[in-house]
């Protein structure tokens, strides 16, 4: 299958699956290219696809400056504190705000270059495997804490991710705690930021995310097939 056939697909399913949500939001596709090689990346391109997302500082540098500017580069995987400085400029949105550190760093580069970083905070719902992002039980304190101390981080939403299951049935109840979850911070005091966001969602289990409420989806596989690392 080829790159855009595989967007086109992914496209009908996404709308299907918001046929069947009872939330009738917008959903957005993120194209996944960790790894991926620039030709392919090409081709997601010219279907149409302008919302990237990496997991490595080093990458992100790399294919910035091999593409059109027009691109929204999205930092999903953990970002180490020293290396905020070489994506400020460049990335649209943090997804992986986990933890105090970064977000103090994030926030100071961010106020060097006089400009607010769309940022979502990374909460780990499913409390094993992965030890990324904040628990359930403290995630909401720590939106308002950013909130009221990180003035040029701005909070857009909250990102997730799903334990692998092989019956992709058995990811819903993640999505509805996270769905849960983001109801709940929308009604914080959030001073200039706002809850818009839910990114959750990839390729196996997109469809039921979407039903379930996400706002973003991040799919690599189902694009670009499997990832040679
Ligand atoms: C790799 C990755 C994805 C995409 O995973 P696929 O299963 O290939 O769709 C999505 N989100 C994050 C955070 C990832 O690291």
């Amino acid at each position: 299958m080829s790159v855009e056939k595989n967007i086109a697909e992914i496209k009908k399913k996404m709308e299907e699956a918001k046929q069947r949500s009872r939330y009738h939001q917008d959903v957005k596709l993120i194209a996944v290219t960790k790894t991926v090689e620039h030709e392919k990346m090409i081709q997601a391109y010219r279907a149409g696809i302008l919302d990237f997302g990496e997991n490595r500082v080093q990458e992100i540098q790399k294919k910035y400056e091999l593409f059109p500017k027009e691109i929204r580069w999205h930092l999903i995987g953990t970002l180490q504190t020293n290396k905020v400085k070489y994506i400020i400029d460049k990335v649209h949105m943090i997804h992986s705000l986990d933890r105090d550190s970064l977000a103090k760093e994030i926030d100071k580069r961010a106020r060097e270059r006089s400009k607010s970083m769309d940022c979502l905070v990374q909460v780990n719902i499913s409390q094993e495997g992965s030890k990324h992002g904040q628990t359930k039980e403290e995630a909401l304190d720590f939106v308002e804490h950013i909130c009221r101390f990180y003035p040029n981080i701005r909070i857009r939403g909250l990102m997730g991710m799903a334990p692998f299951e092989e019956d992709s049935e058995k990811t819903r109840c993640y999505f509805t705690d996270m769905k849960q979850l983001f109801e709940e911070a929308k009604t914080l005091n959030l001073g200039n930021s706002e809850m818009s966001h839910l990114s959750i969602g990839m390729t196996n289990d997109y469809e039921i995310a979407i039903e379930e409420g996400s706002t973003i989806v991040r799919v690599g596989t189902g694009i670009f097939g499997r990832r040679n690392y």
